[in-house]
C-alpha cells in the first residue's frame, strides 16, 4: 500500500480542538492508505525557546520563568486529548524533554555562549514535545501510533541551523527504521534531520513541511499534505491583503517562486525534494477540510 505524509504546523495542533480536528483527519486518511504524520511544535513554543535562549545566553536567570507554563500547557493538552487513558510514554516523553530543554539552558546560563550544534538542540526542543502528545491523541482514538525523532529519519546537510535534507542518504534510514514500526502509525517531529555523527540540523524557521517533502521523497509517498490554518496557497497573505485570490493548482516552479518570496505557508526548501521524487503537494486547511486546497504538482496552473 502506497504511503501518505500529513504534515500539521503549529497552529493544527496548538490547542486540544485543533489537534483533535488533526486527529480526524489523519484517521479518515490511514482508513484509506499508510500514514505517516509531521507535526510541528505547539504554535508560539519555538519562538519562545529561542527567546529563553537569548536570555540564559545573557546570563539572565529569568529564562526560567516560561517553563512553568510550557510545561503546563504541554500537560493539559495531553490530558484533554488522551481523554482518561493514562498516556503514561507520552507524560514521560514530555518530562525528559523538558528536563533536557532545561539542563541545556543551565549550560548555556553558566558558560554564557552556545555553539551553533548546542543552538539547534535546543531549538529542536518544541516538536520534541509535541510529536509525543500526537500520537497519544491518536492512540486514545484507536489508532496505533509512535513518536519518532526527526534524527531517525532524516540525514540533513549543511550548517546547524540553515541545513538541507539529503533524500537519498535518508531512504535506508527511514525503510530501517518504519520496518521496525511495523503497522503502527509514525508521527515524526518535523524542523530537523541529523548530521553523520547523529546530531540535530535544522531546516530553518518554518521547517517541518522541508521535513515532510523529504520523507514523502524518500518513501515514495503518493503525497504530501501541508495542513496549516489556510485554505491553501494565495496570491499574497491573505491575513494581510484582502484581495489575496487562492491558487488551485501550481507548478513546482511557481510554488518554488511564491514560497522563496515570503509566502510562509510552504517553507521554501520543501519545494525541491517533491520535485525531484515527482510528488504532489497538496496545502490544506485543517479547520476547513472541506476545501479542496492548492495542489502543487509537475504541470503549469490550469492545465493537467
Ligand atoms: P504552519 O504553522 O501551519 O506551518 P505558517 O504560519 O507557517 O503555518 O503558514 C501559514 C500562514 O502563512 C498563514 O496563516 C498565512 O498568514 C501565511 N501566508 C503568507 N503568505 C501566504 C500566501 N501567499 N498564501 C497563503 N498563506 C500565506
Ligand atoms: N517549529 C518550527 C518553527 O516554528 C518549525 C515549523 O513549525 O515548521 O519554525
Ligand atoms: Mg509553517
Amino acid at each position: 500500500m502506497s504511503w501518505r505524509v500529513l504534515k500539521f504546523g503549529g497552529t493544527s495542533v496548538g490547542s486540544p480542538e485543533a489537534l483533535q480536528a488533526a486527529c480526524g483527519i489523519v484517521r479518515r486518511a490511514a482508513a484509506e492508505t499508510r500514514v505517516l504524520v509531521v507535526v510541528s511544535a505547539l504554535a508560539g513554543v519555538t519562538s519562545r525557546i529561542a527567546r529563553q535562549l537569548e536570555t540564559a545566553l545573557a546570563r539572565d536567570p529569568s529564562w526560567r520563568d516560561p517553563f512553568r507554563a510550557l510545561r503546563a500547557r504541554h500537560r493539559e493538552q495531553l490530558q484533554a486529548v488522551a481523554r482518561g487513558r493514562p498516556a503514561v510514554a507520552a507524560a514521560d516523553a514530555l518530562d525528559r524533554g523538558l528536563e533536557r530543554l532545561r539542563d541545556l539552558l543551565r549550560a548555556v546560563e553558566l558558560l554564557g555562549e552556545a555553539t551553533p550544534r548546542t543552538r539547534a538542540r535546543v531549538m529542536a526542543a518544541g516538536e520534541r514535545l509535541s510529536a509525543p502528545i500526537f500520537a497519544a491523541a491518536l492512540a486514545a482514538d484507536g489508532e496505533a501510533a509512535a513518536p519518532l525523532d526527526g534524527t531517525e529519519a532524516l540525514v540533513a546537510r549543511g550548517s546547524y541551523d540553515e541545513a538541507f535534507p539529503d533524500v537519498g542518504a535518508s531512504r535506508p534510514k527511514l525503510a530501517a527504521r518504519l520496518a521496525t514500526l511495523g503497522d503502527v502509525l509514525p508521527v515524526v517531529t518535523g524542523f530537523f534531520g541529523a548530521d553523520a555523527a547523529g546530531d540535530v540540523r535544522l531546516f530553518g524557521r518554518g521547517g517541518s513541511d522541508t521535513s515532510a517533502t523529504a520523507i514523502g521523497a524518500a518513501i515514495g509517498a503518493a503525497r504530501v499534505e501541508i495542513w496549516t490554518d489556510v485554505d491553501g496557497v494565495a496570491t499574497a497573505d491573505p491575513r494581510r491583503d484582502p484581495a489575496a485570490e487562492l491558487l488551485p493548482r501550481l507548478s513546482y516552479d511557481e510554488a518554488f517562486r511564491l514560497a522563496r518570496g515570503g509566502a510562509k505557508v510552504l517553507h521554501w526548501k520543501a519545494v525541491a525534494p517533491a520535485r525531484a521524487a515527482e510528488v504532489p503537494i497538496v496545502v490544506r486547511n485543517t479547520f476547513r477540510p472541506e476545501a479542496a486546497g492548492t495542489w502543487i504538482g509537475p504541470d503549469a496552473a490550469g492545465t493537467s
